[in-house]
């Protein structure tokens, strides 16, 4: 009998070049001195005449090539694994599902910075200067040298940097000094420490519907593990569900990662959890810089961390003994990847993260996406709902007021009635207000004034674009053009207008129209600079202001008591955006920027000003009638044959426009071989976004039962100059 221990193992190793064509895995022979290589292991092997970095991700007996021309791993290159074995596994499923390079999967599981051929950031050390010889003889002349040594002797070891300016001297007398053995100059590690300013938080009775959530996670992390959707109305007190999962986890043992959509990790969420769970919590968001994050990363890898919170990205993070994973606002759209090769959804990784390692996933949110509830109403996710508000405190009321009226009475101004006199009586009850601009995405279609009618494409149910360069309106789903039409089509009046304000024209409106108000403005613009996302926020807390104005950026998360008023304007502009799930990005933003309001003791008031109040998006809001809203919106899906019914995939291909094009009919004609039929293949066609920077975009979008994953792992290799993207369940289509 063979001793199958002493069998010779293979190495296989993923070289980190990122180039399609080396995305292989090569086998690599094992010397004696290193049988302790482990799958996850960073290596260095002879890679043609050079030596390259890799990562072992597989030891195996069956050698796929000549024995003759297996080379040896040259060197480990750290003394663990520095991805988890489960987290390779993740990394190779992960090409395989999106169709990318398994390198670039696994860059998402190393530490920040960590990245073949670039500076590494690594750790932070600082010099420190420790005195060997108290009394050292030294030339009379040598006065600077002399006072080191007298600082010195008062401090015993110093930061070199302090000891240079205390002595009046510089670092080559201290060299000079370490030379004659007279001190020491040591690299010391330091952890750049981030402050999460700590707000106490108390910890509360739960609430039946909060028990009953809090019921139902436990059943399924201890039974099936079905991931666990809590559909909760805004202020249902979801979060503090999710700290109670997070406590039971730890008590048996386990880690959690919580995942919030980077625009609502705030210093007051992260205290939240910080006042819990001490500083066992580790946060990661774009705000850090990268060596902060290498430090967060390495906490985590060792151990010293139970709750990491972060975005997207976190799902990666190196947590052992995994028993939770939360998704906070699961619908949000920002947890899809949208660059690289690899362009997976968040929850879908978690899910699968989870299966590997036997943990639970909690998805949470006011606005379940339509996907993940059909799963929940299919079955496959457990639904928890939460209908109430914590301490029975009343969901606002919504108004709706049809803009095209007001232009019948003559408001020109882009405030209603109702409105204006709701912004008056603000200032005078001492209250505050969030006024959201609605501007998805570039706003530019055309809209009537004076019937609300959206020019829109003839076969796609989307409405047109107004392309500046060639002077027409375009359809982002098919080739159809045309165009500009002098007169409404519908009504025949001659006020179209290219539509979208910005935040900026809001807050000059504010100040001329009521001087009394004072605002804010929280958009891209004003948040460039770090920390001033966080400023902004903490300033309309402490109510320097009465009106909060901003773009998506004002919906999300935020819990300010004092809000009373929450207006919207333009609500529908993002109804006519050229999207399949154009509706329910409406009704979610809605929703929840509704949802910002009377948090407090006081109640809410909503008013929402738009040009086609009739829509079952809009009306849903109104009502607060999510399951009204899922109705209509899962039977439109249904008739198109859209997801969840149907996968979509999109295949896009950039460069020249001559190979772009002729290329992408190359990918037609290999769809059509693979037995895809043509009627479920849109395109190919000029993308939604026809040229960036210079590189011209054509795509396929394809409709699909099954994810198309493997068909799509032999699509014929690109031309030269073509890169070929491939989005498995886009999200957006520009
Ligand atoms: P959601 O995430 O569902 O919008 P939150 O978790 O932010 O809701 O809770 C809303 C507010 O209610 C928060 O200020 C929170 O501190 C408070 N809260 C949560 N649970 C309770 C409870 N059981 N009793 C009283 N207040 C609570
Ligand atoms: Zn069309
Ligand atoms: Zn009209």
């Amino acid at each position: 009998m063979t001793d199958i221990t002493k069998e010779k193992l293979y190495a296989g190793v993923i070289v980190d070049l990122r180039v399609d064509a080396v995305d292989k895995v090569f086998q690599y022979g094992i010397p004696d001195n290193m049988t302790h290589l482990d799958i996850g292991h960073r290596v260095l092997v002879p890679f043609g005449s050079r030596r390259i970095e890799g990562y072992v991700i597989n030891k195996s007996p069956h050698l796929t090539i000549d024995p003759s021309r297996v080379r040896n791993i040259l060197r480990i290159l750290d003394p663990e694994p520095i991805i988890l074995p489960s987290l390779v596994e993740l990394g190779i499923w992960m090409s395989k599902h999106y169709v990318g390079l398994l390198s670039e999967a696994l860059q998402f599981m190393l530490p920040p910075g960590y990245r073949y051929g670039r500076e590494r950031v690594g750790a932070k050390t600082q010099q420190v200067v420790r005195l060997l010889e108290s009394d050292p003889t030294l030339p009379r002349n040598a006065a600077a040298q002399k006072r080191v040594v007298n600082v010195l002797k008062e401090h015993k070891t110093l930061l070199a940097s302090e000891l240079v300016r205390l002595a009046q001297t510089s670092h080559s007398t201290l060299r000079r000094l370490e030379q004659k053995g007279i001190l020491v100059i040591e690299n010391e590690e330091i952890e750049r420490s981030i402050d999460w300013d700590v707000i106490p938080c108390q910890s509360f009775v739960l609430s039946p519907e909060q028990e009953n959530a809090c019921r139902v996670i436990a059943q399924e992390s201890s039974s099936t593990r079905k991931p666990v959707l809590i559909h909760g109305v805004t202020g249902s007190g979801k979060t503090e569900v999710y700290l109670q999962a997070i406590k039971e986890t730890l008590a048996q043992g386990k880690r959690s990662i919580v995942l919030v959509p980077e625009i609502a990790l705030t210093p007051q969420t992260v205290s939240r959890f910080g006042s819990r769970f001490g500083d066992r919590i580790s946060v990661f968001h774009s705000g850090l810089s990268e060596g902060e994050r290498f430090d967060q990363w390495w906490r985590i890898f060792r151990g010293e961390v139970d709750v990491v919170i972060g975005a997207r990205s976190a799902v990666f993070a190196p947590v052992q003994n995994l028993g939770l994973i939360v998704i906070d606002e699961e619908h949000e759209g920002t947890y899809k990847q949208e660059e690289g090769s690899i362009r997976y959804h968040t929850r879908t990784v978690a899910e699968k993260r989870a299966e590997l390692v036997g943990a639970t996933v909690v998805l949470g949110s006011a606005t379940p996406s339509v996907e993940s509830y059909h799963e929940a109403v299919q079955g496959r996710y457990r639904l928890v709902e939460m209908r109430n508000r914590v301490e029975n405190r009343p969901l606002p009321s919504v108004e709706i007021v049809d803009m095209r009226q007001e232009f019948e009475k003559k408001n020109r101004s882009m405030f209603s009635e109702s409105l204006a006199t709701a912004l008056r009586d603000l200032v005078e009850h001492e209250e505050q207000a969030i006024i959201l601009i609605n501007r998805r995405g570039f706003a530019s279609f055309v809209l009537c004034r004076e019937c609300g009618y959206v020019l829109q494409c003839p076969n796609c149910q989307v409405s047109l674009t107004y392309h500046k360069a060639d002077g027409k309106l375009h359809c982002h789903y098919c080739p159809h053009r045309e165009d500009l039409p002098l007169t409404c089509p519908k009504c025949a009046s001659r006020y179209l207008r290219q539509f979208g304000v910005g935040t900026e024209q809001v807050q000059a409106q504010i100040q001329k129209e009521f001087p009394q108000i004072r605002s804010l403005r929280l958009d891209a613009d004003t948040t460039r600079r770090k920390g001033a996302h966080r400023r902004i926020l903490g300033q309309f807390r402490s109510g320097e202001a009465h009106v909060l104005i901003g773009t998506q950026m004002v919906a999300k998360g935020h819990d300010f008591p004092n809000v009373t008023l929450v207006g919207v304007l333009s609500a529908d502009l993002s109804l006519n955006f050229p999207d399949i799930r154009a509706s329910e990005r409406t009704f979610q933003l809605l929703t929840q920027v509704a949802g910002r309001c009377g948090r407090g003791d006081k109640p809410g008031h909503v008013i929402i000003q738009c040009y086609e109040p009739s829509h079952f998006a809009i009306q849903s809001v109104r009502s607060h009638d999510y399951a009204s809203f899922y109705r209509q919106e899962i039977s439109f899906r249904r008739m198109l044959q859209y997801p969840p019914f149907r996968c979509l995939t999109r295949i896009l291909c950039s460069g020249p426009e001559e190979m772009v094009r002729d290329f992408s009919s190359v990918i037609y004609g290999f769809l059509l071989d693979k037995g895809i039929p043509k009627k479920d293949i849109l395109g190919p066609s000029a993308a939604p976004i026809g040229k960036i920077k210079g590189r011209y975009r054509w795509q396929l979008i394809v409709k699909s039962d099954k994810v198309l994953s493997d068909i799509l792992q032999e699509l014929p290799p690109a031309p030269g100059d073509v890169y070929v993207s491939v989005d498995i369940d886009p999200l957006f289509l520009l």
